[in-house]
């Protein structure tokens, strides 16, 4: 994914505080590249208020009088929406949206639409888009304010491209290797020798004591030094019980 590569397009916002927010909501994220059309009041102070320290965001914006000089150049647009509009349109959530414009953003210009503050996007404007995004909400009430949305479809972007940083899952960082199934079958079968040994297993009245064990050490996948440690203490536990001459284990139930 490339951050670069993905700009932000605000058509026609009425509040400059907004455009500032939303500034700010990109600069958090890694986006720098924004967009106003037409904006009604700009520049403002209270955009500049608002952006705090992403002002830098501010002053590279470039400001065009048509959606089209905003997105001429662009190979991917999406537009985003409160409501589903009578068009049917390929509509997306953040997160499945995210993964598409990912993608598209190795080797493609990439725009989100932004609309304005009373009445969204322009159902022509929304044609221009390949693909509309909508963020679930509560059904009473679906509109958001606009930078918190940018804050979301911003964020969205950013979640994907930390995950491109980190190794695939948490198992590929862990140090020590998983135990194999044949060492866990080692270690339930002295597991069971143990609590069998300490009269806390009845071999004759097992229920579903070693179900439940197993059950729970999977859950956890343990690594092969957890397994190692776990047998050490069913070996110490063992060198505390009564033994008959031969070595054998007294049988706690004949006490
Ligand atoms: N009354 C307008 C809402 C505009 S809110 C309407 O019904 O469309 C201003 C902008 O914020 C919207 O144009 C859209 O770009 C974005 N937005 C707000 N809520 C959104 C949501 N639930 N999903 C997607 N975008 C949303």
């Amino acid at each position: 994914m490339n951050l670069e590569n993905i700009r932000i397009v605000l058509v026609n916002t009425s509040h400059p505080g907004n455009i500032g927010g939303v500034a700010r909501a990109m600069k958090n994220m890694g986006l720098t590249r924004l967009y106003l059309v037409e904006p009604r009041q700009y520049p403002d102070e209270r955009a500049t208020w608002r952006a705090t320290s992403a002002t830098d965001v501010l002053d590279n914006a470039v400001i065009t009088s048509t959606l089209e000089e905003a997105i001429g150049d662009c190979q991917f647009v999406v537009g985003t929406s409160a409501r589903s509009r009578r068009i049917p349109w390929p509509l997306l959530d953040p997160r499945a949206c995210a993964g598409r414009m990912a993608e598209v953003s190795d080797r493609e210009q990439v725009a989100v639409l932004f609309g304005r503050e009373d009445r969204g996007l322009t159902n022509d404007e929304l044609k221009v888009c390949n693909l509309h995004l909508n963020i679930p909400t509560s059904e009473e009430y679906s509109s958001l304010n606009l930078a918190m949305a940018v804050q979301i479809v911003c964020y969205e972007l950013r979640m994907l491209l930390d995950a491109e940083k980190l190794p695939a899952t948490e198992d590929d960082q862990w140090d020590t290797p998983f135990a194999t199934r044949e060492n866990m079958e080692r270690f339930y079968t002295h597991l069971e020798e143990t609590l069998v040994d300490i009269g806390f297993l009845d071999p004759a009245a097992p229920r579903q004591l070693m179900a439940r064990l197993r059950r729970l050490y999977s859950r956890v996948r343990l690594d092969e030094m957890e397994l190692n440690i776990l047998r050490g203490m069913l070996t110490e536990t063992q060198k505390f019980l009564p033994r008959d001459e031969a070595g054998k284990v007294i049988d706690p139930q004949a006490k």
